[in-house]
């Protein structure tokens, strides 16, 4: 660990500070892609409010641009030559199972969280990988098993305590900043350095879980059946395709029993196949929305050339909530983990819109909210960020 080099606000800061050539430099720079290597000139690791403060002001007073990281899961803009300020130091979970809210430290991942609440009978709305940091998730939107149910992490979220580019404290709930609060539940890390979250949680008793395995040959039936079904099926199913070259496979999570699951599975004609286990998700290399499932002769020859694609039908509590969290009336998407070539053959009846914790590139942003979200995303930023202190990141510009 070394000190800091310039007197500032800088040197109150109580977390580990890492510079190049300091032990733990490399794996604190490390994100989960390992060809990502970004090069920071400092990390610090911040654990408390206070520490995110100095850190903050001392960049802007040394014009060291910062980047913001909790697990390094959805980094992809390198923090090279600048400040990457860290939030995984600050892990603590509490759970009040009376009001059923979880306050939970920024740099703490779902299976903190899971592990908590479960006692209590209790989960959040939290993604297909506990190692996925919360912050992070919530403000990209969050897509999980139970956001059919329970809408968007983003939904779920209930306060958040941030510190803004000018160094400033302040609390976004409802009723207290609500624009702010309004663009943390969809609009990405672009506002501020959270340091904690409220998040809402659900009973949860029971979650059946699992894949019903068919031959290939029986693809485009299963699909037919999906598209007629989806819109109408019970909100606690959340299902998807996945077509492989070895089979079809029709995953779903039930929040319920195993019987009342098998019911629900009926419409799709796949229940008595049905097997409890855990539920393998697809990468998402290329993705797009869609209003209407493209012809299923389409969505056969782009699997056909690719290792696999996913088909979801999202909707449910998702159509309901108030942040820019997501293309909220759009209700089919397609994962497609294979070449540029295949997934292109979707473009034509894809909306062009994309989903922020599934976009990889940041100069497509705009794509992950509707024009009207966007614009107003862009005024808030103006509000609380105009410099884009916060712009290494999947950036929204401000106003
Ligand atoms: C294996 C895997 C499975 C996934 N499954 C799902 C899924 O099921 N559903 C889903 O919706 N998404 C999923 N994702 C995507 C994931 O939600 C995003 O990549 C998300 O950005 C990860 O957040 P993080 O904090 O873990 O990552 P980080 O890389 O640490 O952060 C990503 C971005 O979040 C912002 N950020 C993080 N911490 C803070 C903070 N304290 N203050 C302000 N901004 C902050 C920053 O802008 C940062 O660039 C998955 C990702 C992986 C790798």
């Amino acid at each position: 660990m070394t000190q800091p080099a310039r007197t500032s606000s800088y040197a109150t800061v109580q977390g580990n500070i890492h510079r190049p050539g300091d032990t733990a430099y490399d794996t604190q720079r490390a994100t989960l892609n390992p060809a990502f290597n970004a090069t920071p000139a400092i990390i610090v690791e911040a654990i408390n409010t206070a520490d995110v403060q100095a850190a903050v002001t001392w960049a802007r007073n040394n014009d060291l641009p910062i980047a913001i990281q909790s697990t390094g899961h959805g980094t992809h803009v390198p923090s090279d030559g600048g400040l990457l300020l860290k939030t995984s130091a600050i892990k603590s979970v509490l759970v009040d199972p009376d009001r059923r809210i979880a306050r939970i430290g920024a740099g703490a991942v779902w299976a903190d969280v899971l592990k908590a609440a479960a006692p209590f009978g209790l989960a959040p709305v939290s993604g297909s990988h506990a190692s996925v940091g919360v912050a992070g998730f919530t403000m990209g939107g969050g897509l999980g098993a139970m956001s059919r149910k329970y809408g968007f992490g983003a939904d779920n979220l209930l306060r958040a305590d941030l510190v803004t580019a000018d160094g400033e404290a302040v609390t976004a709930t409802h009723d207290h900043n609500p624009d702010l609060f309004w663009a943390l539940r969809g609009g990405g890390g672009n506002f501020g350095v959270v340091t904690s979250m409220e998040v809402r949680l659900h009973p949860v008793d029971e979650v059946y879980a699992g894949q019903a395995l068919f031959p290939s040959e029986q693809a485009a039936d299963i699909l037919a059946r999906f598209r007629a079904y989806a819109p109408i099926m019970p909100e606690e199913l959340t299902c998807t395709i996945a077509l492989t070259a070895e089979h079809v496979a029709v995953r779903a999570t039930y929040l319920g029993d195993a019987h009342a699951a098998r019911k629900a599975l009926k419409p799709l004609g796949v229940a008595d196949a049905f097997s409890e286990q855990p539920v393998p998700g697809t990468a998402p290399r290329h993705f797009e929305l869609f209003n209407e499932l493209p012809d299923i002769d389409t969505i056969l020859k782009v699997a056909a050339e690719s290792a696999a694609v996913e088909i979801r039908y999202w909707g449910g509590a998702m159509t309901r909530g108030e942040g820019p969290a997501g293309h909220r009336n759009v209700p089919f998407s397609i994962i497609v983990d294979g070449p540029d070539e295949a997934a292109e053959r979707l473009w034509p009846h894809a909306t062009g819109g994309s989903f922020l914790n599934f976009l990889h590139d940041p100069s497509a942003v705009e794509t992950a909210y509707s024009a009207a979200d966007y614009q107003l995303l862009r005024e808030i930023k103006a509000s609380y960020d105009p410099a884009n202190v916060f712009h290494r990141n999947l950036n929204i510009k401000p106003a």
